[in-house]
């Protein structure tokens, strides 16, 4: 009981909520300034056991510390130059290299699919060619509907996993903040 008590617990998620003061001169102007960024992220207790249940919190708040360390320091907001109202070119990347997640994963799973979806017939393919003698007509024309099934797949997974690749970068080729002077901020 104690076991699965502690087990439940160590699920637990924590969140830990930090800022950091980034310095930046200006590309444009090169003024000097400092900024800060704030960032959350949630932990847990990955570890298979704790002693009770301050350990576990313990674990999953040092968890989370690492997580909303490595958030800050791989990420940027826009911060315009107090100066001039540039935006830098890094923060633009790294805003748009945050941006638009979810439209990421599904491209990343539709490469995937993809990728397997082609590689299995290939190597079903190539497995009956090395298996058969090559003279069997039967064998033959497994093997072509096996290559015919693979590139059905690239093309029917391929083709909309691109245009999701291309939807992405084409809004995030729209988030120009320097375009409009008058959106500095
Ligand atoms: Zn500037």
């Amino acid at each position: 009981m104690l076991w699965l008590l502690l087990l439940s617990s160590s699920k637990n998620k924590v969140f830990v909520r930090d800022t950091r003061v980034k310095r930046c001169a200006c590309e444009q102007c090169g003024h000097e300034f400092e900024y800060e960024i704030e960032r959350e992220a949630g932990g847990k207790d990955n570890s298979l056991f704790s002693w009770d249940e301050r350990d576990a919190f313990r674990k999953a708040e040092a968890d989370a510390q690492k997580n909303v360390s490595k958030l800050l320091d791989a990420q940027d907001d826009a911060v315009p130059c107090p100066d001039c109202g540039w935006v830098q070119t890094g923060m633009i990347v790294a805003v748009r290299r945050q941006s638009y997640l979810r439209l990421k994963e599904v491209f990343e799973l539709g490469m995937f699919l993809t990728i397997t979806g082609v590689i299995l017939p290939l190597l079903l393919a190539a497995l009956f060619l090395f298996t058969s003698s090559v003279n069997s007509g039967v064998h033959g024309d497994m093997t072509f509907t096996l290559l015919s099934v693979a590139g059905i797949l690239a093309v029917v997974g391929g083709v909309p996993t691109f245009l999701l690749w291309l939807l992405r970068h084409l809004l995030n080729a729209a988030y120009n903040p320097n375009a409009n002077p008058k959106a500095r901020g």
